[in-house]
């Protein structure tokens, strides 16, 4: 397991469930951490056997409501293989993105400089592996969001 894409997921989901006001329940991080456990594609049913390996059986439905709300937050990639679906943890691709601090929305951004800044730094007792960036703000949907709370409030001011 790639110990530092899975803590970066692990805060990202977490991030994400505060601010969605979700539970943090334990089934959905020991889906997490059974998903970064594996190199390389798998299959639900791997996953399913994995998580009672862990001691932890997980129900189908929580199963699949965990893996769709991780591709939401692209910290599972999944493709259709000859042999069916398959998954794959898909954080620290070297890659760029943005998360919304209020509503946890993340997106995968193209920026060539910080690929570049990356691709060439040195880094002492250090080996590189991969990368990825955050760029923490506040989306589109929240900032309008925002605003129109900001105008009632200033409404509701206004009037007493
Ligand atoms: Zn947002």
């Amino acid at each position: 397991m790639k110990a530092n894409s899975y803590d970066a997921a692990k805060r990202i989901l977490s991030r994400y469930l505060e601010h969605n006001k979700c539970r943090k329940t334990p089934e959905r991080f020991a889906v997490l951490e059974a998903v970064y456990g594996f190199s390389s594609y798998f299959s639900i049913q791997d996953l399913d056997g994995r998580l009672s390996e862990m001691n932890f059986p997980v129900c189908r439905a929580t199963l699949y409501n965990t893996i769709k709300l991780l591709m939401d937050l692209r910290l599972i990639v999944c493709r259709r293989l000859q042999c069916g679906m398959r998954y794959k943890a898909g954080y620290a691709d070297n890659k760029c993105v943005q998360v919304c601090i209020v509503c946890g929305k993340v997106t995968e951004v193209k920026v060539p400089e910080v690929d570049d800044v990356f691709e060439h730094v040195r880094l002492k007792r250090f080996r590189k592996e991969s990368y990825t960036a955050c760029i923490y703000g506040v989306c589109s949907t929240c900032q309008a969001m925002l605003t129109r709370q900001k105008n009632r409030e200033n409404t509701i001011n206004k009037q007493e």
